[in-house]
């Protein structure tokens, strides 16, 4: 039994003697043993939502909208209004629930996929936005900063403006840019400033065109697979390309529980040697340890003990953070789930926010 655990118990105790306010009181206060900061929480500027619907209706075609042309289109769709709110519902939602804090990133399919004037200006604006949520209420949001990888100088401009000016606490990238990876030498210099400024989420989206054909048929290129297989492709793409070697301050996220490469490491490290000729550098490490010491993964969407066990278990408890992957997961599963997790208090209270806070640089409470 921990500190807060005898604490807890005591005030259960003196509830009993005390009676009912109390002892409702006390309950409260036992089930929030854990600061909880969710890492993988969506939301959406004005600005942006005009962008998507400018860009629906003059026709453009691509399976980045077939979601928001629902989620634009459809008469009262919930999940628009939870985008665009930060301060009413999410903020009960979190209070309900015993969420302290939500890191928030401006919700898939990011502005990698506008001209690149408009990616940079809907970039910026969100980011303002983002900060003054943060500004408004410090304890309750952090944030990650967008950034139009199109012209790769002007996102390190942007970069630096965020953290160094807005404060924000880190990036958020939805997965490749017209078919493009981060390992692509133009894109150096965004690695380079992240290594210093800090890590880089890589949040899923459709596979490009040149690629998608055999998942679109069956709907798998959907966040029920195909996103995974997308992320864990640019995530892969960059450890390869030599990036941590040049880079080893370097920290990359990943959520949906490490996007499926967790559970791929002994075949990468059994594979590798066999397959270097096929790589333009070779690598100074095994790919696993890369993955132990550059990338931390996050829960989000993937309320599976079994999962989280084996996570923690390959990766440590230090490399593993909670996400609700908010308004698109519901947020009592997330939560329920995590609050019953299979792990020492120790380690759950690394997932839930030590870790959060020590990664983003995130005060501590
Ligand atoms: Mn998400």
């Amino acid at each position: 039994m921990d500190r807060r655990e005898v604490l807890a118990g005591a005030a259960m105790l003196s509830g009993a003697l005390l009676g009912g306010e109390a002892l409702a009181q006390a309950g409260r206060r036992s089930t929030r043993n854990f600061r909880r900061i969710a890492t993988e929480e969506a939301f959406a500027t004005p600005e942006f939502v005009e962008a998507c619907r400018d860009i629906v209706k003059a026709g453009w075609n691509s399976k980045d909208l077939d979601f928001w042309r629902g989620l634009l289109f459809r008469q009262n769709d919930p999940r628009l209004a939870d985008l665009l709110d930060l301060d009413q519902q999410r903020l009960a939602t979190m209070d309900r629930l015993g969420i302290d804090m939500q890191l928030l990133s401006l919700t898939s399919p990011g502005v990698q996929f506008f001209e690149p004037m408009t990616a940079a200006t809907l970039a910026t604006t969100a980011n303002d936005h983002l900060a003054e949520a943060i500004r408004r209420h410090p304890t309750r949001y952090a944030g990650l900063a967008a950034f139009a990888p199109q012209d790769p100088k002007g996102a390190v401009k942007e970069m630096e403006r965020a953290i160094n000016g807005l404060k924000l606490n880190g990036f958020i990238l939805n997965s490749h840019t017209n078919g493009e990876y981060m390992d692509d030498p133009k894109f150096r210099p965004i690695l380079e400033a992240a290594a210093a400024l800090g890590p880089i989420y890589i949040h899923p989206r459709p596979l490009p065109d040149t690629i998608d054909g055999p998942y679109r048929d069956m709907g798998l290129w959907t966040a029920m697979w195909g996103f995974q297989v997308e992320t864990s492709l640019h995530a892969l793409r960059i450890l390869f390309s030599g990036a941590f070697d040049d880079f080893p301050d370097l920290k990359i996220v990943l959520g949906h529980m490490g996007e499926g490469i967790p559970y791929w490491l002994y075949r990468l490290d059994y594979m590798y040697p066999k397959m270097e000729r096929m790589f333009t550098r070779k690598l100074k490490k095994k790919p696993s340890e890369y993955v132990k010491s550059n990338f931390i993964i996050t829960t989000s969407g993937m309320n599976d003990h079994a999962a989280l066990k084996y996570c923690v278990e390959v990766l440590g408890p230090r490399n593993v953070m909670w996400a609700i992957d908010y308004p698109y997961q519901e947020a009592e599963e997330a939560t329920t789930f995590m609050n019953t997790a299979p792990v020492s208090n120790e380690d759950k209270a690394l997932i839930f926010s030590g870790n959060a806070e020590r990664v983003f640089k995130i005060a501590q409470s």
